[in-house]
């Protein structure tokens, strides 16, 4: 007989909602997370009609849609949340099965969405976790974005505008993380979750 009795995994998992504005390196913190810490994670895969970024796979960073898959999976009933970002035409949206199959199989579902999306899913998970991770100050912010080098001064423009209002919601989330290390931050989560873990 073993003298331990293991720990069962939970029969239901559990959701996490990561925000933040686009260039505050949540990516980063999220995919370290997901390498580092030692729990059933799951980052769920949104679906999106904007082009792949060099280096990013279908599947992988997003499932890229044209617009007419993303309408008709819309119609379809398909997403637990979704929405046009930055008013420039692009849909983003989780899909609903990714998430109750992940959440049945015992994960904890990591959800990469904006503050809308997570108001969203809120409403259908009221205790769902959020986090929220920003750079500091909407100047490093810029800084981090120019050196990124993907965006045109338009699409940056927009984007410090975005991060601006969804600085304003920071009070919706239970949790914030300042990524001014990525190993400081990258802990900072990974103890949020492992302390959602022993809630009872
Ligand atoms: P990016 O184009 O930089 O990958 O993402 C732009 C914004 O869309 C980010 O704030 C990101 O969190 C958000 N986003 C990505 N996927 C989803 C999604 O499925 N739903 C919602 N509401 N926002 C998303």
């Amino acid at each position: 007989m073993p003298s331990e009795t293991p720990t069962p995994a939970p029969a239901h998992g559990y959701l996490v909602v990561i925000s933040g504005p686009s260039g505050a390196g949540k990516s980063t913190v999220v995919h370290e997370v997901l390498a580092k810490c030692p729990l059933p994670l799951e980052l769920s895969v949104s679906a999106t009609t904007r082009k792949p970024r060099p280096g990013e796979v279908d599947g992988v960073h997003y499932h890229f849609l044209s617009h007419d898959e993303f309408r008709t999976r819309r119609e379809q009933g398909e997403f637990l949340e979704c929405k046009e970002v930055f008013g420039r035409g692009d849909w983003y949206g989780t899909l609903q099965n990714t998430v109750s199959t992940g959440l049945a199989a015992g994960k904890w579902v990591l959800l990469e969405i904006d503050v809308e999306g997570m108001l969203a899913v809120l409403q259908k998970f009221p205790q769902a976790e959020t986090i929220f991770i920003h750079s500091g100050s909407i100047e490093e912010l810029e800084r981090r974005l120019r050196q990124r080098n993907t965006e045109t001064e338009d699409s940056l423009a927009r984007r410090l505008e975005v991060a601006r209002r969804e600085l304003t919601f920071l009070s919706h989330y239970r949790h914030q993380v300042i990524n001014h290390d990525l190993d400081t931050a990258v802990a900072d989560v990974c103890r949020i979750l492992t302390s959602l873990a022993a809630r009872p």
